[in-house]
């Protein structure tokens, strides 16, 4: 079967426009996802691209392979772009400098200042498996991070090798003076390397749709199971947690103690030095404690500016040491804030408490005890840590 060149073209215009529109809409769902909208941009110029190559048959050769070839790199630039995004790897523009320029300027001077079919071809074919062979791999070193975006990263990755396998053949014919222009006569190898472009589109759209939705879940998970001010998990997310760790902490741990702290006074430092400073304490209270407690512990906001920590197979004088040092390491970070707060020092009270079995029950009957510790400390003068005791009841 002999595919027309131009053919090709309307299909893979058409293609990447509805990939283009599709990404869009779905980066304006979501906006949070990193890359979305450079994928979605990518496929709208690579769309240009294609529509250049049916619309523009009869204009001059120089302006015809010009529009084409700058919008091909920056199509392949801006979908590179893309995936160093949604990989967090953000890029310079140094960095983008290097990956579009060089090879722009090349394309250019071997259009219109020294018109080189073979070398132009060379050129931007080494440059566009460069850059297709650099997506995949941006993609398999750091997209895998759950099922969805680990089967999306192979598939990626297989398409990908087939584009280089192609493209190569291409550059290869195209350096050597052996491919007509596209519209002219049918060759197998120009043919085949634009049926793999089409699949790259075709299936790219989907694929790159996979990996934003898969992103979009991930984060909307992410923010209902932690606070945003202190980023650390909200009752939601730590009941959340237990679920999934609890099988294994029963087995393995066989003590747990909660610690509940309290900003003291809390309100007046709201009323004396504004909200936005009380949020800033907050933020440093969530800091202090995600850097003081173990990997294995968990740090709770449980509302307001009231902290929950559960540690297993810890001893109580572990645990009231753990708890001072935080009441001292906080005191200390707030002054960073404020000077105010070495003449009115911002300090915590805690309560604590054990027990020695480890079960949801028990989380939940221990946390009700540190609770009443935390109310002794308050009652007690605050600035202070209480071990949750029988005997006071
Ligand atoms: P105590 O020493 O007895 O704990 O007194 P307190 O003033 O800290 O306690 P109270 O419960 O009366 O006040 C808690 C205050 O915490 C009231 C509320 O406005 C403030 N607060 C709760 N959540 C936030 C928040 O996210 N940001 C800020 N800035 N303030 C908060
Ligand atoms: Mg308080
Ligand atoms: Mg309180």
């Amino acid at each position: 079967m002999q595919v027309h060149d131009l053919t090709l073209m309307l299909s893979l215009f058409i293609a990447s426009l509805t990939g283009s529109i599709v990404l869009m809409s779905m980066a304006r769902m979501s906006q949070k996802v990193e890359g979305a909208r450079y994928w979605a941009a990518a496929l709208g110029v690579l769309s240009i691209a294609y529509l250049s190559q049916l619309t523009m048959q009869n204009f001059p050769r120089t302006i015809l392979v010009t529009t084409f070839n700058t919008c091909l790199i920056l199509g392949h630039s801006l979908w590179l772009i893309g995936a160093w995004h949604f990989v967090y790897i953000k890029p310079s523009l140094q960095r983008v400098a290097l990956l579009v320029v060089p090879v722009f300027a090349l394309a250019l001077i071997f259009t219109l200042v020294i018109p080189d079919r073979e070398w132009r071809l060379a050129v931007i074919g080494i440059w566009l498996i460069f850059v297709r062979g650099h997506y995949g791999w941006v993609l398999w070193q750091h997209a895998k991070h759950d099922k969805n975006e680990y089967l999306a990263t192979q598939i990626t990755v297989l398409v990908v090798i087939l584009e280089i396998a192609l493209s190569a053949l291409y550059t290869l014919y195209g350096a050597f003076g052996s491919l007509p222009n596209i519209g002219e006569n049918f060759s197998w190898v120009g043919g085949y390397t634009w049926l793999v472009a089409l699949i790259g589109i075709v299936a790219g759209t989907p694929l790159l749709m996979l990996l934003s939705a898969g992103r979009f879940v991930r984060k909307l998970e992410y923010s209902a199971h932690h606070d945003e001010l202190t980023d650390i998990l909200n009752r939601h997310g730590l009941s959340k947690r237990l679920e999934s760790i609890m099988p294994l902490s029963k087995r393995k741990c066989d003590s747990l103690a909660v610690i509940m702290l309290d900003v003291d006074h809390f309100k007046h430092v709201n009323d004396t030095y504004g909200h936005s400073m009380g949020d800033a304490i907050l933020a440093e209270l969530g800091a202090t404690l995600k850097a003081q407690v173990r990997s294995s512990d968990l740090v709770v906001r449980w509302g307001g500016e009231e902290f929950c920590i559960l540690l297993f197979d810890i001893t109580p004088t572990h645990t009231l040491q753990l708890s001072e040092k935080i009441r001292s390491t906080f005191s200390n970070n707030v002054l960073g804030l404020s000077p105010n707060f070495i003449t009115n020092p911002i300090t915590l009270s805690a309560g604590i408490a054990f027990s020695d079995t480890v079960s949801s029950k028990h989380i939940e009957s221990t946390q009700a005890l540190a609770d009443r510790a935390l109310y002794d400390a308050k009652k007690n003068g605050r600035n202070r840590s209480e071990l949750y005791s029988n005997e006071e009841v």
